[in-house]
């Protein structure tokens, strides 16, 4: 039997779903270790916006290693974090008028949501959390709290901290009166609902099924939390870095969150690394009140600054994210027409087709990567086929991978 049955845990997932031994990767390319090569429309859950080992950042990162740049140093000063938090101001935040200071909470998309949960509860002195249907952000338990999975949530095992759940935007499909029937139960004091702390949401859900949240609703949101004092927190730890062409998800709506959770495709190159963006007035941390041995990855600082430098000086990589997105929701549209029992929702490049009938899925999935082509599911029912490629895929790639999965899509009806 192979090492992974006999060792690995019952948890691994991916594996299962793509049931080979990948070893080199490039670009949009991923090859097993027998040389078959697969056409990536996954992009590591959107950790990797800029491919595999894009070139550009694969030689600072070298370059770095070959001079013994510091690897491991805590949340000490480094000459690595210097330059990256110098070009996030330059490139990211003084471009939006966006006034963030920064945390690194740790290495991974929940530890920024962790430490997001905790501010805002220090912040405003109170307890609970408002999230919403289908939300995902994290398998720790302040973030599967906020989650709305159920499949998720019942493997925590224990109960989890007080959070409300609100309807996402369209979970009623445009029937319900936006946010009055809930400003309603904050203001009754027989609703038995505490005021929250916080209000936590993405802009697109991406765990969720690819359910997008229209700006006008995302500013009625916003409007809500200033309303109450709840803090504003985006989780842009899928959507954010481009996935949906400007850099911040949020920025199409206009709004200025409160705290943004950041991790996926910061470093750019697929390893570990996470912020938090706090306004400057609710940083009132204590030094040491949130601290982890990985907070500060200088290999990790080292591409996110190549990565800014190389694809966010200019608006191109937004304009052609965008380009693209509009492509795919085309072809996807195309398709869902010329089928049964499919629809078709996106923004960016962050585009599913969901499938009424939500087995077949999984089916188009499997039969794509008998194809050639890496495509994950999504949604509770996992009813949802994700496409979320390498913001830098080539319009050939594209191409082919759209073929690729129409002829899956197909196969299976
Ligand atoms: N928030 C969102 C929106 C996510 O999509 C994810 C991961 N899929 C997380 C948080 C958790 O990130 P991580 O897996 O790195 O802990």
């Amino acid at each position: 039997m192979e090492i992974f049955e006999a060792l690995e845990s019952e948890v691994r997932s991916y594996c299962r779903g793509w049931p080979t031994v990948f070893d080199t990767a490039t670009g949009s390319s991923m090859t097993d270790e027998d040389g078959n090569a697969y056409l990536d429309f996954f992009a590591g859950a959107g950790a990797l916006n800029y491919g595999h080992n894009p070139p550009e950042l694969k030689r600072e990162l070298l370059g770095y290693l070959a001079r013994d740049g510091v690897t491991h140093g805590l949340d000490m000063s480094t000459t690595a974090k210097r330059r990256f938090l110098e070009t996030f101001r330059r490139l990211v935040l003084a471009p939006r008028g966006l006034d963030y200071k920064v945390q690194f909470p740790g290495p991974t998309g929940a530890n920024s949501v962790e430490s997001a949960l905790k501010l805002a509860r220090k912040v405003t002195g109170r307890e609970p959390v408002v999230s919403f249907t289908n939300a995902f952000h994290g398998m720790s338990l302040g973030a599967l709290a906020v989650t709305g999975n159920a499949m998720k949530r019942g493997g925590a095992g224990v109960p989890l901290a007080h959070a409300v759940t609100m309807p996402f935007d369209n979970y009623f499909d445009g029937r319900m009166p936006d946010f009055l029937w809930f400003e309603r139960l904050l203001l009754d004091s027989g609703s038995g609902l505490d005021l929250p702390a916080a209000v936590i949401v993405e802009t697109v859900q991406g765990e969720g099924g690819i359910n997008v949240a229209r700006p006008e609703w995302l500013r009625g949101l916003s409007e809500l939390c200033a309303r109450h004092d709840m803090l504003l927190i985006v989780d842009d730890v899928q959507m954010g870095c481009g996935r949906t062409g400007p850099f911040f998800s949020f920025e199409e709506a206009g709004i200025t969150p409160d705290i943004v959770c950041l991790s996926k495709s910061i470093s750019g190159y697929g390893l570990p690394l996470s912020l938090t963006l706090i306004k400057p007035e609710h940083d009132i941390w204590e030094p040491g009140e949130h601290n982890g041995t990985f907070r500060g990855n200088n290999p990790a600082f080292v591409t996110a600054t190549a990565a800014l430098e190389t694809f966010w000086a200019d608006d191109a990589l937004e304009r052609s994210t965008l380009a693209k997105g509009e492509w795919i929701n085309n072809e996807l549209s195309a398709l869902a027409a010329g089928g049964e029992g499919m629809s078709v929702r996106g923004r960016g490049l962050a585009q599913g087709l969901v499938f009424e009938q939500a087995d077949r899925a999984g089916k188009a999935c499997r039969a794509a990567f008998d194809r050639g082509l890496l495509v994950e599911t999504s949604g509770p029912e996992s009813e949802v086929a994700k496409i979320m490629p390498a913001l830098t895929i080539t319009d050939a790639e594209l191409e082919r991978g759209l073929a690729l999965f129409a002829d899956a899509v197909r196969s299976c009806q």
